[in-house]
């Protein structure tokens, strides 16, 4: 029997959620049900995961279990950039070496692929999935010899970018704080939390899923043939099941030791007011990834929640995955300070928002994903890119499940080792925790 160890959500509300309408979740699972597949998790790979299912097996019943409201959670917390260019994120670098960096690419931008088919087919609005590329924004000499060292091994890759100066990057941004950008094609950015409510309510009404929120998995055992999938006031009888959890596989009992639990912050202003956006100037959408991989990410959208600015920086590492309730001010007074530096001229402009939320790193780049026990898979461990990867996760989790030979739709995937094991406390969080104030300190402008 393997008993699940709940840990607290992730801090603050998400801004992504808050500024979408308001909308009811699915009832929690108050019986006992059977179905052909259960999936845990309803984020990135727990969603994905279901929607290969119903192309693989039309007709097959699945049930999801979502321990939370969909898009309360990392899926819905994210900075929305769905990266198909090398991102690895444990080795704080953006390029590897170049056959696997391709077969990365190619991996990725299936993942788009993927994400993209389900925008269209399910009638997204645009708002959830835009394939308008993204811009690596350079605030210093040393951001500006990261994105050349980038174009180089671009240029080696033979992927198209293109480079801004100055000026091309206040004309889309409305401030004078970047020195430069390299501009790429090939990366879709989403509105997390609308992509990701799209996605489960079309799994239930277009797709005939079963989604149950707010119905955390408690204990999971064997009956027979079959898993038997328990919540606190209902149960699950399914013969094959996906654990999507991402980082909190480990507290199934699974990968224990090997997997790294970062926390991200993100704030959100509130709206901007006519004049506030005159003053800006600039475009009315844009996306900035930071040239060197810990620095700020920034956005600027333009949808049904008004005009706003959105900025990601500060991560830490927490092995117990949980945070003190505190942690979150003096990150909002980071991203404060972060953001006025790069647009003074809305220094009257809160954050309406700040919150966290957890990804997941193994230290050799590779997925926790497989079976773990007969009809038990695991689509966890996304590493830097969780929206793309844990994407790929899920398709190839239910192909697994389906006993598919079909892996037309991501066919450079192959099977990876095992995450490799951590380092021995208290080395491995003083190192984790040094590295990352270290790679912080050194980010200057670029944080
Ligand atoms: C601030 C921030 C910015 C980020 N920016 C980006 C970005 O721009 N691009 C990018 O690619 N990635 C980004 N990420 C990372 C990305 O959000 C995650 O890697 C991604 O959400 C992982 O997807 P997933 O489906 O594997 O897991 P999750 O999104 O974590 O989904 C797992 C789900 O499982 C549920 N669950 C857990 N335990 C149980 C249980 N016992 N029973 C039932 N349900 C359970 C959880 O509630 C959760 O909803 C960012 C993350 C943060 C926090």
């Amino acid at each position: 029997m393997i008993r699940v160890e709940i840990k607290p959500a992730d801090l603050g509300e998400s801004g992504w959620n808050a500024i979408l309408p308001s909308r009811v979740a699915t009832s929690a699972l108050e019986r006992d049900i059977e179905c052909d597949y259960l999936v845990v998790g309803a984020g990135f790979a727990g969603l994905s995961a279901a929607r290969r299912i119903t192309q693989l097996e039309p007709g097959a019943s699945i049930a999801i279990l979502e321990a939370q409201q969909v898009a309360s959670g990392p899926a819905g917390r994210n900075s929305g950039f769905m990266i198909d260019l090398p991102h690895a994120l444990a080795t704080g670098r953006y390029g590897g070496e170049n056959s696997q960096d391709l077969r990365n690419i190619r991996m990725n931008r299936a993942a788009i692929a993927f994400a993209a088919e389900c925008a269209q087919s399910f009638g997204f609005l645009d708002e959830a999935f835009d394939p308008c590329g993204k811009i690596n924004a350079a605030a210093s000499q040393v951001g500006l010899e990261h994105n050349t060292s980038y174009a180089r091994h671009l240029e080696a890759l033979d992927e198209p970018f293109e480079m801004l100066d100055a000026v091309a990057m206040q004309g889309i941004c409305g401030s004078d704080y970047y020195h430069g950008g390299l501009k790429t094609p090939g990366t879709a950015i989403i509105q997390p939390a609308l992509y990701i409510r799209s996605l489960a309510d079309a799994l239930v009404e277009q797709a005939g899923c079963q989604l149950f929120e707010n119905s955390a998995l408690l204990e999971l055992s064997r009956k027979g043939e079959h898993w038997l999938a328990a919540t606190a006031t209902g149960s699950v009888t399914s013969q094959r099941v996906i654990l999507a959890v991402n980082g909190l596989i480990e507290t199934f009992g699974f990968y224990r030791h090997r997997l790294m639990h970062i926390n991200l912050y993100a704030s959100m202003t509130r709206e901007l007011s006519r004049e506030e956006i005159d003053q800006l100037g600039g475009d009315a959408r844009w996306g900035f990834t930071p040239s060197d991989p810990i620095g700020s990410t920034v956005r600027r959208i333009d949808g049904s929640g008004g005009t706003r600015l959105v900025i990601r920086n500060r991560c830490t590492y927490e092995p117990h995955l949980s945070l003190p309730a505190d942690r979150l001010q003096p990150i909002a007074d980071d991203h404060a300070r972060t953001f006025y530096r790069r647009f003074p001229m809305l220094k009257q402009v809160e954050m309406e928002y700040c919150w966290s939320g957890r990804l997941c790193l193994s230290r050799n780049d590779v997925w926790a994903l497989g079976e773990l026990e007969p009809g038990l898979y695991s689509a966890c461990c996304q590493n830097g890119l969780g929206t793309t990867r844990g994407t790929i996760a899920g398709i190839i989790a239910a192909e697994m499940a389906c006993n598919s030979s079909d892996r037309s739709l991501v066919p450079d995937y192959v099977p990876e080792t095992l995450p490799q094991r951590l380092f021995p406390e208290p080395f491995m969080t003083l190192g984790a925790r040094s590295l990352i104030k270290l790679k912080e300190w050194r980010a200057g402008k670029e944080l």
